[in-house]
């Protein structure tokens, strides 16, 4: 039995379209009525864009009811289908708490109000339930101010209970690179660990932020077009966040086979990759699909596969324990037969005694 780690999930897209609707018709009927029935929503929903741009503002959709009231009902059930459906152990949860805020507040109660936000995210993240060990990372924006985005890597800092790292999200177009390299140098000194969308697709190709990240949000780009940094990258230990779905999804690659490029050249120059999912829900396709998709494709091995597997708890923020959870179940289920063993062997002996 696996369990998986997954690394680069957005709060906003990671809503299954069943789930948004049966909200949408219970709270906001407003939006369902605008759909004749559940599948032409679930078509819009989940349907490929033509750009990065088109796709994203579909997390405006779902940002817009994620408030604070709502978040604990879309997060149990985030959770719930992680641990039952997808084996997930280990949930790195992405988001920009400024925009689960009210937007009739001015800026500055828009910011004082997040901590509420990371505080309702991490209780509602913790069920004895459904016990996959959950962390937030603070997604800065590039279309947000500088104070909004201090303020967000700010409280990543005072929040290390509930937060792991910080991200920077958006429109890679839109990168402010030397406002950017400000905020993570802060964040840095903090000891707050990085992550950024990064060489996702052919604008967001910034050099001058690589050296700022511990790990990189997609980063496909620079095996695809720029091999000659991955010597840099695997000197760093930069692991690549890879998300086969959202590059279709997106227009970012025609085809599943161009990802064959990527993982190729990252394990030929020694760069990890992490298996993430980015939207599972917008794009309704579960973590062991992704694994199953890349295997089918041949896009990756088998021993490709378990690298990457292994790669995500290597290059978590926050996985709690020095092994990975096979090793821990492996351990656990040979002491049992080992038990078991023990137990044949003194019944047989048992017996032979009795023959005497
Ligand atoms: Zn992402």
């Amino acid at each position: 039995m696996s369990l998986y780690a997954e690394l680069h999930r957005h709060l906003g897209g990671s809503v299954v379209p069943r789930v948004l609707w049966r909200y949408f018709e219970r709270n906001r009927p407003d939006i369902s009525n605008e759909f004749d029935d559940y599948s032409a929503f679930e078509q819009f929903y989940t349907q490929p864009k033509e750009t990065l741009e088109e796709y994203l503002q579909l997390h405006t959709l779902v940002e817009s009811v994620q408030t604070r009231e709502a978040l604990p009902y879309f997060i149990y059930r985030l959770i719930r289908g992680a641990y039952i459906f997808e084996n997930l152990a280990y949930l790195e949860l992405r988001y920009t708490p400024f925009y689960r805020t009210p937007d009739r507040l001015s800026q500055v109660e828009r910011i004082d109000a997040m901590a509420e936000i990371i505080e309702i995210v991490g209780r509602a993240s913790q069920q004895s339930e459904y016990p996959v060990v959950t962390k937030q990372i603070l997604c800065m924006h590039s279309r947000l101010p500088y104070e909004v985005n201090r303020a967000t890597l700010e409280l990543a800092a005072q929040y290390p209970e509930y937060v792991c790292g910080i991200d920077v999200a958006g429109g890679d177009a839109a990168y402010n690179i030397e406002e950017l390299k400000r905020l993570y140098t802060h964040a840095q000194a903090l000891g707050i660990k990085t992550t950024g969308h990064l060489y996702e697709t052919k604008d967001g190709c910034y050099p001058e932020l690589l050296p700022y990240l511990m790990r990189i949000g997609h980063g496909i780009q620079i095996p695809l077009h720029y091999p000659e940094l991955l010597k840099e990258v695997a000197a760093r230990g930069q692991c690549l966040e890879v998300c086969p779905t959202t590059y279709l999804q997106t227009g970012t690659l025609d085809e599943i086979s161009q990802l064959k490029t990527v993982f190729n050249r990252c394990f030929d120059a020694g760069v990890d990759i992490a298996i993430c999912t980015d939207n599972a829900g917008l794009h309704n396709v579960r973590l062991p699909f992704e694994y199953e998709n890349l295997l089918t494709h041949d896009v990756i091995g088998f021993d490709g596969l378990r690298a990457c597997q292994a790669a995500a708890f290597k290059h978590s923020f926050a996985w709690p324990h020095p092994q990975q959870p096979a090793s821990l179940l492996s351990n656990l289920l040979s002491e049992k037969s080992g038990q078991v063993g023990q137990y044949v062997e003194s019944s047989r002996q048992a017996v032979e005694r009795s023959r005497r």
